[in-house]
């Protein structure tokens, strides 16, 4: 039992004995013979905030997707507190899990997309209901409690008997953050949330994400916005063309990067 007093120098990092609640090693993903993912190493400490930053087409989404097993890897392993994602052992053979460990894995893990994908026939608060009801066979009456909490937490109770169709794009998108958060997920994943967002509507979605780190969550976030990089990250990833080129705290990676890719990368966001 490694001892508790682990300090890595970030501001909420040290987490659980210091036990990453994500580990990705040396993770290959290719889709039609173009290796998109070449060997990502990386962990995410629980409690931690971590931004993958990089140029399109680097590969972050797909990263994502991988950590949540909606793309399967060809090589490397992932673990997500402590449990082991399927994957492909040196042979080519790949060890699945079974449709439920995956869904039970993937209960533990909320998504947000840059499009939101709520359901538009439902009001807000059906939608921020359906997952524990429908998925985790939650009693509705304590869902319900949450989700109305949830609502609040990100601004939005007076829209609880409103549907998706009547809110602004910055209103769906912190709907979306409450309905991952009802089913009370271990790790938050987003995936450039603000980037189909009008600019006027950004900073509210991000309120709302720092606000979720403030209060411990792990995420790993898919974003262009260095300021909410700079601030609320403990820990920064640049990726490029596939590889982790350099990662660290923000001050080093975004205040003084150390690879010319990285500088060009941040000269052109700003
Ligand atoms: P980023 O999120 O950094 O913009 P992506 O992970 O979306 O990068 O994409 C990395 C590369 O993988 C891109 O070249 C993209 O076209 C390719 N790619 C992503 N998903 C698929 C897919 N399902 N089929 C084929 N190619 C894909």
């Amino acid at each position: 039992e490694p001892a508790a007093t682990g300090r890595d120098g970030d501001a909420r990092g040290a987490g659980r004995d210091g036990i990453p609640l994500v580990h990705a090693v040396n993770v290959h993903k290719a889709f039609h013979g173009n290796e998109v993912l070449k060997g990502i190493d990386m962990d995410v400490r629980q409690g931690q905030v971590v931004c993958l930053l990089g140029p399109s087409g680097s590969g972050k989404t797909t990263f994502l997707r991988c950590i949540n097993q909606l793309e399967s890897i060809d090589g490397g392993r992932i673990w997500v507190d402590g449990d082991l994602m399927g994957y492909r052992d040196a042979g080519g053979r790949l060890h699945h899990l079974t449709d439920k460990q995956v869904a039970a894995q993937r209960r533990e893990i909320g998504m947000v997309f840059q499009r939101f994908n709520l359901f538009p026939h439902m009001t807000v608060l059906a939608n921020v209901m359906e997952a524990p009801v429908q998925v985790k066979g939650e009693r509705k009456t304590e869902v319900k409690e949450r989700a109305v909490q949830l609502l609040d937490r990100v601004g939005l109770a007076e829209k609880a008997d409103a549907y998706p169709g009547q809110l602004s794009g910055g209103q769906q998108q912190r709907v979306a953050i409450a309905r991952a958060l009802a089913m009370q997920p271990k790790l938050m994943l987003f995936d450039e949330p603000t980037s189909a967002l009008d600019p006027e509507l950004v900073g509210e979605v991000l309120t709302v994400m720092r606000e979720l780190a403030a209060s411990g969550m792990t995420m790993i976030v898919v974003t262009h916005e260095m300021a909410f990089a700079r601030e609320v990250a403990d820990h920064v990833v640049f990726m490029d063309a596939g590889v982790v080129v350099e990662q660290g705290p923000p001050r080093e990676v975004i205040g003084n990067p150390q690879h010319d890719r990285t500088r060009a990368f941040l000269s052109r966001m700003r």
